[in-house]
């Protein structure tokens, strides 16, 4: 504690992220993808010159939001981007969320959520999940200064569909409703279609998980223009986006390559639910999931030893220390190798 930091500060528990281990373990930890980024990727890098690291980058960003703009069938004005979906994030919760009253989130889900409330001094109102464990889109109120969800949610895997997202926007339209698509790309239903009828709808995503780009630090914002306007007065400096020439045209080079997006997505969902299939066959419950990972838990193992367990086999996965969590395991889903690892060093613990 220092007498030198402000109030919020003193007060902050920081987000204590997943480890990222220097030592070769299978890493099932942090949702990335254990696929390669798009081949074009290389290329990219290949062809950047480091002569264009003298200039400042574009700074409007317009060739990497028309991009985005064109793959996600919006406008390149309904774009916002920044370093990670993280720091949109931040940005929204600037822009819109500082209202003088709560802003209502599922009990369970991403938990920088919290950390931004502490940190932006939004207050929080916690609504608990339905008996399925899915977000309770009926609980959301009209009193509250915003709405936020994963959707899928994190990390409980489930997904609602358009429609339902639709629902509570008929409901709720006098603050922002922010859909954090960060999984949508396995097995959920995009809502960005929604923006041109909605404008309080804001929808975020990243190029961290199924685009293997986690390492560039590139997401983004689409709703409608007051709401990326909204984002654009917060950020740093008033007028240039925050991202770097080289996340650029990576980011680009990512986007113009759909057949190695679609097959990666489609080889994680394949693999998911085949590990499904062998968790539950060794006791394991495992929640339904839209999404690059599984919740699961087992009615006689302690999962919190069993974390441990697995790390000493050299297979790393997550476990959140809160009340709700603590008998959960979150499972990445890796390659099928990396599978078959975690399924043989499950079935020695089984036993
Ligand atoms: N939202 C959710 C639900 C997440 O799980 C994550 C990644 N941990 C993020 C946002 C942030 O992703 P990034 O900053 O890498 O885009």
């Amino acid at each position: 504690m220092s007498k030198f930091w402000s109030p919020a500060v003193r007060e902050l528990t920081p987000y204590v992220p997943g480890e990222q281990p220097r030592e070769r373990l299978i890493k099932l930890n942090t949702n990335e993808n254990p696929y390669p980024p798009a081949p074009g990727i290389e290329a990219a890098l290949r062809e950047f010159s480091a002569d264009h690291l003298r200039r400042y980058p574009d700074p409007q960003s317009i060739a990497l939001r028309e991009a985005l703009a064109e793959v996600l069938g919006v406008t390149t004005e309904q774009v916002f981007v920044g370093n990670g979906s993280d720091e949109v994030l931040a940005l929204a919760f600037q822009a819109f969320f500082r209202q003088g009253r709560p802003l209502e989130m599922p009990s369970i889900s991403y938990s920088f959520y919290p950390v931004y409330c502490r940190l932006y001094d939004v207050e929080r109102r916690a609504l608990p999940l339905d008996d399925e464990w899915r977000v309770d889109l009926d609980a959301f109120t009209l009193e509250s200064a915003g709405v936020i969800f994963a959707n899928p949610n994190a990390p409980t895997g489930h997904g609602h569909s358009r429609a339902a997202i639709a629902g509570l926007l008929e409901r709720i339209t006098e603050s922002v409703v922010l859909v954090d698509e960060a999984y949508v790309d396995f097995g959920g239903e995009s809502a960005v279609p929604l923006v041109e009828r909605f404008p309080n709808l804001l929808v975020t995503g990243t190029f961290s998980k199924s685009r293997s780009l986690a390492g560039l630090r590139l997401g983004y914002a689409v709703g409608s223009r007051e709401l990326i306007e909204g984002l654009e007065r917060v950020k740093d400096s008033f007028n240039s986006y925050p991202i770097d020439s080289l996340t650029s045209a990576l980011g680009i080079a990512s986007l113009t390559d759909r057949e190695h997006f679609e097959a990666c997505r489609e080889a994680v969902i394949t693999t998911r639910e085949r590990t499904r299939v062998r968790l539950e066959a060794l006791g394991f419950q495992v929640l339904p999931s839209q999404t690059n990972f599984l919740l699961v838990s087992h009615p006689k193992l302690d999962a919190a030893q069993l974390f441990v367990e697995l790390r000493e086999r050299r297979v790393l996965v997550r476990h959140f220390n809160t009340e709700v969590l603590r008998d959960y395991l979150r499972i990445s889903i890796g390659t099928d190798d990396e599978m078959d690892s975690l399924i043989e060093a499950l079935e020695s613990l089984c036993r």
